[in-house]
């Protein structure tokens, strides 16, 4: 058989419909599709996906097996190296990573991996065998805070090892920005939820509603005080503080951070209003301010929410937008307008709502620390934008409260939590990974942190070794 020189389409709802729901955009394989897919895979060894894997998943071995039709076998695979396969299958930056090193990808499109491996884990949602209890055989207990990726991938390691792990959570959900922060469109809700499920069923507990810091601290769960004592404590609490633009105007009626916004639409299920009594009122004119998958999915949001224009203000051009090419070209589809090469200066209101956003346009001069050209204003070039709502969506940092409730435990600039390669913060006994060591990054990022940790908490309670 000849080898196909583009990968298979991945099948997705129609712009013009899409815009009026939220359900998912890419609607997933069938099982034809991904089989010709597999057939793609070169099979090669060694293997650069694997590399370019940042959890090492074992590629060629799970899209052999996927391409013999061992579904199970496949998953079984995915899972030995990441356990939230079916949330990496969705949202992953395959193209920057695993894809963008396949050898295929030197002459033809590269094997479609994520399609692949979000294929095998919506297979054993619906066919497979999941036996996931998991004894506590080991000595000693583990504190996870925060159950994003980094706390859930923790948990999970730490779990398989044999440890009582309890996660901490500071919402009645768990999932971290999986759930309050990527929309619905994106990440149903219902694909975090089972994987999370997955994990009960191992045996790890999860304690919702709980703030750590405020309830009881990171030095009360080392300690015994006021709760049971944990022997390590691990710290994925992500960067949920959002940066605001410090422009005149910003507090007006009708300003949203990203991060208020999409919580409001994901976690209070404003989407679903009026089965749900918490709705977020758009405009008919919604800017959005920023360039990263945030953006995007903020002003995919506001679309759906029923704004008839949804703009997008970003201070560079295209080529150095942070999103995803994926969410770019969706985003377009949908009709989202890109106004870039322009930045705020102020915003503009009446009766204490906003009215307009006034602008400058930009232009692009040499690198700055960040590699990107840097952004200067055209002296002279400010204009007005009409708006009813802006979201801005420029960034978030870590939030202060368990730097400052927990003795010893040291930060760098912009609030992130000192950690060494293994994830060894200041403090012995607390590790911390994801976001709130590197700052905003990426799902995949955060759960190869939780995995190192998880490895070193197990090494060091198994030796006893001293802190370093
Ligand atoms: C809108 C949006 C879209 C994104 N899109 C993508 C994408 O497409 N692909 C991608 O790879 N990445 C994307 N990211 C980034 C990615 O989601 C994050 O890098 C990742 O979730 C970080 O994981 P984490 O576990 O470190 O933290 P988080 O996911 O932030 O989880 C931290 C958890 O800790 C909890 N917590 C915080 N403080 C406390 C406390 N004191 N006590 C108890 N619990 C606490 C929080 O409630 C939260 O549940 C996106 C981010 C956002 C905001
Ligand atoms: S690099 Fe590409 S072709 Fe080679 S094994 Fe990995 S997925 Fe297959």
């Amino acid at each position: 058989m000849s080898l196909k020189e583009e990968s298979v389409p991945m099948p997705q709802q129609d712009p013009s419909d899409r815009v009026e729901n939220f359900d998912e955009v890419p609607l997933g394989y069938v099982r034809e599709a991904a089989l010709e897919e597999a057939e793609r895979c070169l099979q090669c060894d060694p293997a650069p996906c694997i590399e370019g894997c940042p959890v090492g998943i074992d590629i060629p071995k799970f899209i052999d097996q996927l391409k013999r039709e061992d579904f199970q076998g496949s998953i079984n695979t995915i899972k030995e190296s990441n356990n939230l396969p079916a949330v990496c299958g969705r949202v992953c930056p395959q193209e920057e990573q695993c894809q963008e090193v396949c050898t295929l990808g030197e002459s033809f499109e590269p094997v479609s991996i994520g399609r692949l491996e979000r294929f095998a884990a919506d297979w054993e949602r619906d066919h497979g065998s999941v036996d996931n209890a998991v004894e506590a055989s080991r000595e000693g207990k583990i504190a996870i805070v925060g159950s994003g990726p980094a706390g859930l991938t923790a948990a999970s390691d730490l779990r398989k090892l044999g440890y009582e792990v309890t996660v901490f959570e500071q919402f009645h959900q768990s999932g971290g920005v999986l759930v309050y922060g990527i929309p619905e469109f994106r990440l149903p809700n219902e694909v975090v939820e089972r994987e999370v499920d997955n994990l009960r069923e191992m045996g790890v507990e999860i304690e919702p509603n709980t703030v750590v810091g405020r309830l009881f601290t990171v030095d009360d769960l080392l300690e015994g005080d006021r709760v049971d004592k944990y022997d390590a404590v691990f710290l994925g609490t992500g960067a949920g503080l959002p940066y605001f633009l410090d422009l005149p105007g910003e507090n007006l009626n009708g300003i949203y951070s990203a991060n208020e916004f999409l919580t409001r639409v994901n976690l209070m299920r404003a989407f679903k209003f009026p089965e749900y009594d918490t709705p977020v009122k758009v405009g008919k004119r919604v800017a959005t301010i920023g360039g990263g998958n945030v953006a995007m999915d903020s002003a995919r949001t506001a679309l759906r929410l029923g704004a008839d224009s949804s703009i997008v203000i970003y201070r560079r051009s295209e080529a150095q937008m942070p999103a995803r090419d994926e969410e770019i070209q969706h985003a377009r589809e949908e009709g989202i307008d890109f106004r870039l090469l322009r930045n705020p200066t102020r915003f503009k209101g009446d009766n204490g709502r906003v009215e307009k956003v006034e602008c400058v346009k930009m232009e692009l001069g040499e690198p700055d620390e960040s590699g990107r050209p840097r952004p200067i204003p055209k002296e002279g070039s400010e204009f007005d934008i009409p708006v009813d709502n802006v979201i801005i969506a420029i960034g978030n940092s870590p939030h202060p409260l368990i730097p400052r409730t927990t003795d010893g435990l040291e930060t760098r600039d912009r609030g992130t939590i000192k950690a060494n390669a293994s994830g060894r913060t200041t403090r012995e006994g607390v590790w911390a990974g994801g976001d709130i060591v590197t700052g905003a990054a990426t799902v995949i990022r955060a759960m190869g942190a939780g995995k190192t940790a998880a490895a070193d908490i197990h090494g060091w309670l198994s030796s006893q070794d001293g802190w370093k």
